[in-house]
């Protein structure tokens, strides 16, 4: 089942022509509508016109996470804010966050491109979903949420969090269909057996699980923890949210993008040459459709491969491997992207605070657990009443984290010096 076979079967040279010219015209607005374009572009001497072939593409410039941070929040968009109608962002302080707007026609994009990620992994209107994705500014929960309805299945907007309600829903509802990270997914199997609850024989039949890096490790012990098939899907919050691309019923093969949307190359993380297809290297995505806030060639620090070959479920667009790995240093802790200078930011806001500090992550369970060790100054230990500016000091780093980033660390303030001979600021000892 395809919910637009027309479009998700394509033949490769009618979908090329199509993102030819869909591609001209989104360099035609952003060169005339978004100064941030208009300069990368007349630096690297391209206009708009000099676009005729997918080869032409090499040529133009990159946009990177730091120019999405450069212009917040609204330097990059294409369409005057009464065009807009919703506003999601990353977690962040000002100018460490990034802001993702959409027009009505983004939503309905949008709608239609996690309906087809639903359907991909077999859903129907009979399904009742259970969405554990987050709903907020992040936008997994809403994404998934409309692509669900849209197809006719019952949604239950669950959200992440309140876990024990999670189980007895899980129970009285009868859902068919999981949606939620991986580690969550996990969570809520450990939970329920503490409950005694028989994890498998619950109704569930079918998972999506995304927003984080995971193994095909991963997918077995959610499989057999639930008795369910798992499919993985692939988003971004830059280009869309959810839905950018996802598995099909062929199974553990590759996620399909789907590139009448979007277009997709890979490059050398250090060089920024683009590779032949199939070859391991960072994704970087062109939005071919977006309104509020297009992307042109948008480098993701996902590494990944290409999979050209055509798949058997008939659909025409290329497939990507999982992400097991980044180009950068950013975090994902419990579905949120976190990098280690948005810590720093916080942590210099602080009085009081020194400048070193160390991020481990482990997993407690099935979830990721913070610790955060900051250096203090000196003074703190050694005059009266010292502990209590302490506590003050770590209670207000706690508050900040969960405040800005929303994360909840195990803080530890520790004297001066004592982190430098530990080296790395972020010891991740997680197993993927
Ligand atoms: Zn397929």
């Amino acid at each position: 089942m395809m919910y637009n076979e027309e479009f998700e079967t394509l033949p490769r040279e009618a979908l090329k022509a199509l993102q030819v010219k869909r591609l001209q015209r989104v360099l035609q607005r952003v060169y005339h509508s978004v100064g941030f374009y208009k300069k990368s572009m007349d630096a690297a001497k391209i206009l708009p016109d000099d676009f005729r072939s997918l080869d032409d593409l090499k040529k133009l410039p990159f946009i990177t996470r730091q120019d999405l941070r450069n212009n917040y929040p609204f330097g990059l968009f294409a369409v005057p804010m009464s065009n807009i109608v919703r506003l999601h962002a990353s977690s962040g302080t000002s100018g460490r966050s990034s802001v993702f707007s959409y027009t009505r026609r983004d939503l309905e994009t949008w709608t239609e491109l996690t309906a087809r990620s639903l359907i991909a992994a077999g859903l129907t209107k009979n399904d009742i979903v259970h969405n554990a994705f987050s709903y907020g500014l992040l936008p997994g929960g809403l994404g998934v949420h409309y692509g669900a309805e849209k197809i006719g299945a019952s949604v239950i907007p669950m959200s992440d969090g309140n876990t024990k309600r999670q189980i007895t829903l899980l129970q009285d509802f009868g859902p068919t269909v999981l949606c939620s990270t991986p580690s969550y997914a996990l969570h809520l199997a450990e939970e329920g057996v503490a409950m005694g609850v028989d994890m498998k024989s619950l109704q569930l039949r079918v998972g999506i699980f995304g927003a984080e890096l995971w193994s095909e490790k991963t997918r077995d012990a959610i499989e057999n923890a639930f008795g369910i098939k798992a499919f993985n899907i692939f988003g971004l919050s830059e280009m869309l949210g959810p839905g950018l691309a996802s598995e099909c019923l062929e199974g553990r093969h590759g996620m399909h993008i789907f590139e009448d949307h979007f277009l997709v190359e890979t490059v050398n993380p250090l060089t920024g040459e683009v590779l032949p297809e199939g070859e391991e290297g960072e994704l970087v995505f062109t939005s071919l459709t977006k309104e509020a806030f297009p992307l042109v060639r948008y480098r993701s620090g996902d590494i990944s491969r290409l999979i050209p070959e055509p798949c058997r479920c008939g659909r025409t667009h290329i497939r990507m491997e999982r992400v097991l790995k980044r180009s950068d240093d950013m975090l994902t802790i419990r579905g949120i992207n976190i990098f280690p200078s948005q810590v720093e930011a916080i942590l210099k806001e602080i009085q009081g605070v020194e400048p070193d500090y160390q991020l481990i992550i482990d997993k407690v369970g099935a979830l990721d657990a913070v610790e955060l060790h900051v250096e203090v100054g000196d003074k703190f230990f050694s005059e009266t009443g010292g502990v209590k500016e302490l506590q003050i000091i770590e209670k207000r780093i706690v508050k900040d984290m969960k405040d800005y980033l929303s994360i909840s660390p195990r803080v530890k303030l520790v004297a001066p010096q004592t982190l430098k001979e530990k080296g790395s600021k972020v010891i991740d000892n997680r197993v993927i």
